[in-house]
């Protein structure tokens, strides 16, 4: 075979046009003034195939350019099965083959960050223990309650409901209330829960705050909301530590605490915190009817134009819903032949009386 090429001298600083024969073992370089230049394999510094489908071969100062790609057929007759290319990763694969190799490793990468670590992250949430929780939930409190208006009286009042309600749990409930038109209340890792004065508005019986408060404790009871969190923080913890931040988690919820004023749960998780907020109230002997009366007295106030129950609370699942889940439940169940504490009701006409 034989092939047209350019002979660089790095010496004389010269180009030539030559003739290349290709010979087992050998490649055979004819120079114009009828010269025959003759390389064996052990005479190559280096081959590099370039981009565009040429050839340079390197013989010490004299460099071998074969713009015919079919060059590459006539190398493998002279030398056949060697190791001559030893091209970059980039090279051998090419540009195609750069985009297929970047998605395959930025693929598994984006599976993992967006669907395998949250879970990672949450599984390690169930396993956090409580003494950690009641930090992080401390520290998120604090960031997220600076932007509200505790009401001391009626905290300190739906505390004493709480503490008499006789829930069981392994963590401390601490309730603060806060003066807030929007028909809300949330769970903080570890054991606060955040009532919003309008909430309690609502009601019009004790049992319904009990339910409100065995929903939101059993959001914290079933590790819900450290799970939340932690999913929530799974995106910009991982972000951080990609930046080389290692700031300490607690600056991070500290940092994000607003973000997180909302945290939403899955239908699921919500649907869980209903049934065993149901069981603690059950065991307390708390009318069970409290619960549909909460999701009742809810559902009114939305359809009465009161815009601020928040979307997530009204739609993730619909009050309906869970209503009628709980009413099933309800017949299942039987309500419970406990009675419960009078002082309850004490306490809840003091908070009426606020
Ligand atoms: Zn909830």
């Amino acid at each position: 075979m034989r092939f047209t090429a350019t002979l660089h001298d790095r010496n004389q600083n010269s180009a030539a046009p030559v003739t290349v024969r290709t010979e087992p073992g050998v490649l055979f370089i004819e120079l114009e003034n009828g010269h025959i230049l003759d390389w064996t394999l052990s005479d190559l510094d280096s081959a590099r195939a370039l981009e565009d489908g040429s050839y340079i071969l390197q013989n010490g100062k004299r460099f071998l350019e074969v713009t015919d790609p079919g060059f590459r057929a006539g190398l493998e007759r002279s030398f056949p099965k060697n190791k001559l290319f030893r091209h970059t990763f980039f090279d051998r694969i090419g540009f195609a083959g750069c985009l297929v190799a970047i998605a395959g490793i930025l693929a598994p990468l984006l599976v993992l960050y967006f669907f395998i670590a949250p879970r990672i992250v949450e599984k390690a949430a169930e396993k956090v223990p409580p003494e950690i929780e009641k930090q992080i939930g401390d520290t998120w409190f604090h960031s997220l309650t600076a932007a509200y208006r505790t009401d001391t009286a009626l905290t300190r009042l739906v505390q004493q409901f709480y503490d008499s309600l006789g829930y069981g749990s392994d963590y401390t409930m601490r309730i603060t209330v806060v003066s807030e038109p929007v028909v809300n209340a949330f769970a903080v890792p570890g054991g606060h829960i955040v009532v919003f004065d309008s909430i309690i508005g609502i009601m019009d019986a004790p049992e319904q705050l009990a339910a409100l408060l065995a929903h939101e404790a059993s959001h914290i009871q079933l590790k819900h909301s450290t799970r939340s969190i932690f999913r929530e923080l799974a995106n910009s913890l991982m972000f951080s530590l990609m930046l080389g931040d290692y700031g300490d988690f607690s600056a991070i919820v500290a940092r994000h605490g607003d973000e997180l004023a909302g945290l939403s749960y899955s239908r699921k998780l919500e649907f869980e915190a209903d049934e065993n907020g149901m069981e603690l109230m059950f065991a307390s002997g708390i009318p069970l009817h409290g619960m549909a009366d909460l999701f009742r007295r809810m559902k009114m106030a939305q359809e009465n134009g009161h815009n601020d129950v928040p979307d997530f609370l009204s739609t993730h699942p619909s009050m309906e819903e869970r209503l009628g889940v709980v009413e099933q439940k309800i017949k299942e169940r039987g309500e419970s032949s406990r009675k419960a504490n009078a002082s309850l009701y004490r306490i809840w006409q003091e908070i009426k009386r606020q």
